[in-house]
């Protein structure tokens, strides 16, 4: 998005009035553009009927409203899982998922166009970063969706395409915005951010003490095999990622989640479950493992359902919290970044 122009989804409550009020307006007009924008999720000035025309002139001119463009939507067969595809104004493509749980519906979105961390198992960094998108792009995800199926969203996981704490600011924004009382007021405890593990970020959103769910991607239970998986681990030795998730703990009293995918003959054997347990044991935590999502760019494969057990027992057996994570919409171009890559691919080709 060009910085040049006033991004006005992007903008609180209390800069949203201080535009305004710069503008010669009355302030209660800001909490109006406000609702209109964030809780009736219009994507026009136009339709911001109880603005008066000429002002709503005036922010056509100044300020861009982002909207999304939906693209195609995928529908699971299995269990009602939406997969979209939308277009940015600029127009990349992003995804974002709907689940649907018995105790509400779930979001996950993605941060960025693209990826720079290089995991090895993962389709969204294969062509790198685009471009982070900005607190309205990511927002729009979430009313777009909400629009679309009619039903109040009550969980958003920040787990799709890119790392989020590679885009801080916008993603601070995004989860004050999210979360305000005057916008769509999801609660910070339905909020899950997930990271590959940078760490210096990791230990400043600690201190901004939110009550959000933060999500590690561990992925191996020593250094040497997360070096494998993860290029970020050449930045931050897994020791002071864990202790980075300890530090969370600690400042905010919520408990980390261990991502996990379990790649065949790779990260699944019993030795590596132990010493999982080792590195994370005394640790009020939860460990969620993933049967790896294959990608057609790579020969991971997942193990069998027998060795996934056995590995979940050994982690139970040593006291920690352990899930198996429901795959949802494998039907459907699941696994992150699969969408896009494949609907960039055929456009190449057209
Ligand atoms: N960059 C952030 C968030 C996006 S990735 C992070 O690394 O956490 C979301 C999760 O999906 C991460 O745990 C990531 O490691 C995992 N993931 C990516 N590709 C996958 C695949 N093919 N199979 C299983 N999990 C995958």
């Amino acid at each position: 998005m060009e910085k040049s122009v006033k991004d006005i989804k992007s903008l609180n409550l209390a800069e949203l009035t201080e535009y305004l009020t710069g503008l010669g307006e009355k302030a209660f007009r800001a909490k109006q553009i406000y609702q209109w924008m964030h809780v009736r999720g219009v994507s026009s000035f136009d339709e911001m009927t109880d603005i008066p025309k000429q002002l709503r002139e005036k922010l056509q001119g100044d300020c861009v409203l982002t909207a999304l463009r939906q693209e195609t939507v995928q529908i699971s067969r299995q269990d009602g899982t939406r997969k979209y595809l939308f277009a940015l104004a600029d127009g990349n493509l992003i995804e974002s998922v709907l689940m649907r749980y018995k105790h509400g519906n779930s979001v996950c979105i993605s941060s960025q166009v693209g990826c720079r961390m290089g995991c090895r198992f993962c389709a969204s960094t294969l062509d790198g970063l685009v471009r982070g998108l900005a607190a309205s792009e990511m927002l729009d995800q979430i009313y777009q969706i909400g629009k679309d199926i009619g039903e109040r969203i009550s969980n958003v996981v920040v787990m799709g395409t890119g790392e989020p704490l590679d885009n801080f600011e916008s993603l601070l924004k995004f989860i004050e915005l999210l979360t305000d009382e005057n916008g769509l007021h999801i609660s910070q405890r339905n909020v899950t951010v997930s990271t590959c593990g940078i760490v210096p970020r990791m230990r400043e959103l600690a201190e901004r003490k939110l009550a959000i769910t933060l999500a590690l991607s561990l992925h191996a239970s020593s250094q040497e095999k997360r070096l494998e998986l993860m290029p970020v681990a050449n930045k931050y030795d897994i020791r002071e990622v864990i202790d980075a998730c300890r530090y969370y703990f600690a400042q905010t009293g919520r408990r980390v989640t261990y991502e996990y995918s379990l790649v065949a003959g790779v990260n699944d054997t019993e030795e590596d479950a132990a010493q999982l347990a080792a590195l994370l044991s005394g640790q009020n935590c939860h460990v969620n493992l993933i049967p790896v999502n294959p990608i057609v760019e790579r020969d991971f494969v997942q193990p069998d359902a027998g060795a996934v057990t056995k590995f979940k027992n050994k982690l139970e057996k040593n006291g920690l919290n352990v899930t198996v994570r429901r795959e949802m919409g494998r039907d459907i171009d699941g696994a992150c970044g699969q969408l896009r890559r494949k609907m960039q691919k055929s456009i190449e080709n057209l």
